[in-house]
């Protein structure tokens, strides 16, 4: 069975008319699916029973749901715990900027990229999110909040590249004019850097923001950070971003978690300078969020200043990501751990 808010219109309509139906009745139910979140069939009430129940008899339409909504007392963010059909938890996180609403959503249940740092990887892999689950994140969110989204990071559990396929068919849903109708220009792909992936995507026509994540200006550093950086070396993902930058337009974002006494002298952001040196590129620079059992730590307010000051000299655009939701397990990661290991949060 076919999971159906995970079809194109075009290939929804093929089912139906293969179902005896008229085509136009695709675009209604597509309307259902991704515009209003449909949770079951029985709600699309402008169709007859029957078409309903042949809908029921051939295609699935599993629900997530909110199983733990944290709400910051500071900033407005909100941190979500959703549960999918099969028990499986992911986090999504809901941060209100002056520019529009965010949604920070999962790709992977757990991830296999095995970074230092990183909560979400400590399990390893459980499976892939499809389409359908990424799109209820960002419908779950619009619901439960009241709010609009108007921005979507892929920067949740997960590695999207390595999820291919679902992440690049959740991209086209999502912009869809039909359905939600987003802009491609406002969803941002964060990636560990998996170079094929790279240039797979700089191929499919979507303005997307791609921000990779670098954390260390040389292989070295890199490798005791990242494990996939033993695999491709930075020439090779950073080669891939360029590509990515000639074929897109887009300006690409290099993601920086500045770890204390690891990362953070200024030798580091001279090395940083030089390696960007030349590039349309924006630093982000992300303090470190402590994850338990990980021996990391944020770095001194004055090293991470200094830090950005030495690449906004060398002409390089560098910004410090505020963090939201310090009151609420903002930190990636951290609230599935919690609920897991303590029952509670
Ligand atoms: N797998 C993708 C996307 C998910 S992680 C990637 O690696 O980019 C999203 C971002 O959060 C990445 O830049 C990741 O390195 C960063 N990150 C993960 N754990 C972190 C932590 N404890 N503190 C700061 N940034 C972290």
């Amino acid at each position: 069975m076919k999971e159906i808010r995970a079809l194109y219109p075009a290939e929804l309509k093929e089912e139906l008319v293969q179902l005896g139906e008229k085509p136009y009745r695709a675009a209604q139910v597509f309307r259902w699916l991704q515009q209003r979140n449909a949770k079951s069939f029985d709600e699309m009430t402008d169709l007859s029973l029957a078409l309903r129940e042949k809908l029921k008899a051939q295609f699935f339409l599993k629900s997530a749901a909110v199983e733990k909504v944290l709400k910051s007392a500071v900033d407005g963010s909100r941190k979500y715990l959703f549960r999918l059909h099969d028990g499986e938890l992911v986090e999504g996180v809901f941060m209100p900027y002056h520019h529009g609403n965010s949604v920070c959503i999962s790709t992977q249940v757990g991830c296999r990229m095995g970074c230092a740092f990183c909560a979400s990887t400590i399990g390893g892999l459980a499976r892939n999110l499809s389409a359908a689950e990424m799109l209820e994140e960002v419908f779950l969110v619009e619901e439960e909040s009241g709010e609009r989204i108007s921005n979507i990071v892929l920067m949740g559990s997960g590695e999207p590249l390595d999820n291919y396929d679902n992440v690049v068919r959740f991209i086209r849903l999502v912009t869809d004019p039909e359905g939600r109708d987003l802009s491609a220009r406002s969803i941002t792909l964060s990636t560990s850097g998996l170079p094929e992936g790279i240039l797979r995507l700089a191929e499919e026509g979507l303005p997307v923001t791609l921000a990779l994540s670098l954390h260390a200006s040389d292989d070295e550093r890199r490798k005791k950070l990242m494990p996939v950086a033993r695999r491709y070396p930075l020439s090779e993902v950073l080669s891939a971003c360029d590509t990515y930058f000639k074929k897109t337009g887009r300006r690409v974002s290099y993601e920086y978690a500045v770890v204390r006494g690891e990362n953070d002298g200024s030798a580091q952001a001279e090395a940083l300078a030089a390696l960007l040196h030349g590039k349309q590129a924006h630093v982000n620079l992300i303090p470190v969020n402590p994850v338990k059992g990980r021996n990391f730590e944020k770095p001194e307010a004055a090293a991470l200043l200094a830090f950005q000051k030495i690449l906004v000299k060398s002409g390089i655009n560098a910004t410090i990501r505020r963090s939201m939701g310090a009151d609420i397990e903002g930190a990636c990661g951290q609230l599935k751990r919690h609920y897991i290991e303590e029952g509670t949060v």
